[in-house]
């Protein structure tokens, strides 16, 4: 890891797909881990490895719950607030929720950061820049949010929550840091959380049609979780504020994507072109230089090793 071992961490959101990677994470190089989480969209059998292990602890519990949040017993030295659904099947389904996740979640588990001294760091989203009107997406750019868009409930609970944290290290100095994390892949995503990796590696595996949203030509840039990971705790190592990107830089279009899903599985399904979903951004790249510059970190996972670990997961996890 980044060299920098902590004692104690909390992270909010630990069960889902990237937190409970961070939780493996921390746990293998010494730190405890206290996982808290109402499982609204993560699931027990993320972490069901981890419970077992003495400096693992699994609370339930609902990150925008002051009792919750304050009463955790002893002292934490960092914080990752990553509670948040993440996927637009989720957040549409848990509009207000989402919400407050990002607004009264992200207060409460700055205010413990602060109790508690501790380092704290924000899971903020690419989606902060919406549909962006610049390309790569630099940390200085603004983006291009729709407020009362159907995106809305996620990207601007992210925005808002960027916002609190600012405030709160403006206010009381708190040592809060904001990544903002691109799409990330890998094992344990959610087959039917409708992104594109595992909706698409699940439809190759049953044979199905994989249903590319309109023509397929729009691009994200797709970061494999382990390197999603590193850049996290990189940037909780460092004395960095953020706001940082975190992301892959080979940017590929979905219809590319869902060919080489199709490759790599072997399968026999053909692509099945499906609507757009409204405000669905265009394109999606980000800068990466202040992730390189300032933390060290690069990507070091790439397209073919990524998706085959992923396959292999979703594979195992059918058969299981
Ligand atoms: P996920 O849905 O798998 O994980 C989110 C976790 O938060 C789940 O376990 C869920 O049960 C938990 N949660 C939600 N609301 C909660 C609440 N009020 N109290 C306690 N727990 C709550 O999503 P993910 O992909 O692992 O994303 C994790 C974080 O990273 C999110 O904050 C997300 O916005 C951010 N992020 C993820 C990606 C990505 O590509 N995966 C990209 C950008 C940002």
């Amino acid at each position: 890891m980044s060299g920098h071992i902590w004692s104690r961490a909390l992270i909010t959101g630990g069960a889902g797909f990237v937190g409970s990677h961070l939780c493996a994470r921390l746990l293998d190089a010494g730190t405890d881990v206290v996982c808290l989480d109402n499982l609204a969209t993560g699931s027990r059998a993320n972490v069901a490895d981890l419970e077992p292990r003495p400096g693992f602890r699994f609370v339930r519990g609902d990150a925008t719950d002051p009792e919750v949040l304050a009463g955790l017993p002893g002292r934490f030295d960092l914080v990752l607030h990553f509670a948040c659904p993440a996927s637009p099947v989720d957040y549409l389904r848990l509009p207000l929720e989402t919400l407050d996740v990002g607004s009264t979640g992200t207060r409460l588990a700055l205010e413990r950061a602060r109790a508690d001294d501790a380092r704290f760091v924000l899971a903020s989203t690419s989606e902060v820049y919406g549909d962006p009107l610049e390309h790569p997406q630099r940390e200085d750019y603004w983006g291009n949010v729709n407020p009362v868009g159907p995106r809305s409930v996620y990207d601007e609970s992210k925005r808002f929550a960027e916002a609190l944290v600012t405030a709160h290290r403006g206010a009381h100095g708190t040592d809060a840091a904001i990544v903002r994390i691109f799409n990330t892949y890998g094992p344990r995503m959610r087959t039917g959380d409708g992104r594109a990796v595992p909706t698409f590696v699940t439809q190759a595996l049953d044979g199905m049609p994989l249903t590319v949203a309109g023509d397929g030509g729009q691009t994200r840039s797709l970061c494999y979780v382990d390197d999603t990971v590193d850049g996290v705790l990189a940037l909780a190592a460092s004395a960095e504020t953020g706001p940082v990107n975190i992301g892959g830089d080979d940017e590929i279009t979905m219809l590319e994507l869902a060919r080489r899903i199709i490759a790599l599985t072997g399968s026999a399904s053909r692509v099945r072109h499906v609507g757009r979903p409204v405000d669905d951004p265009a394109r999606r790249r980000p800068d990466t230089r202040l992730a390189r510059e300032r933390l060290g970190w690069t990507p070091q996972i790439g397209w073919a090793d990524g998706l085959e670990r992923t396959v292999g997961w979703f594979s195992r996890s059918a058969a299981a």
